[in-house]
């Protein structure tokens, strides 16, 4: 490692040190949404789908791993949705 590499290296290190812990992002697992929750209550969701063939895992407006037991949802961001579930707000995904 040359001086010039060195000084580099030096400045970016210290650059790092700067950053305080507290904004770091932290990975959370995400919160699901209870269905007492009033947005939930508004848009009907329940966590079992009364529709044989509609369900959160195959609306439109779910999001992330679909095959996983709970997706995320455009309407409650930050949150995620119970896969079996379902809401007035249902649609078909897109082909
Ligand atoms: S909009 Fe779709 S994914 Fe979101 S809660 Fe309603 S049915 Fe589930």
């Amino acid at each position: 490692m040359n001086r010039r590499d060195f000084i580099k290296l030096s400045g970016a290190s210290a650059g790092l040190v700067l950053i305080p812990v507290s904004n770091l992002a932290v990975a959370q697992a995400p919160v699901h949404v209870a269905v007492d929750d009033p947005q939930a209550k508004a848009l009907g969701y329940v966590e079992q789908s009364p529709e044989a063939k509609s369900n959160c895992a195959n609306c439109a407006q779910a999001k992330g791993d679909l095959a996983a037991e709970w997706v995320g949802c455009n309407l409650f961001p930050g949150k995620e949705v119970k896969g079996a579930g379902w809401c007035k707000v249902w649609s078909p995904r897109p082909v």
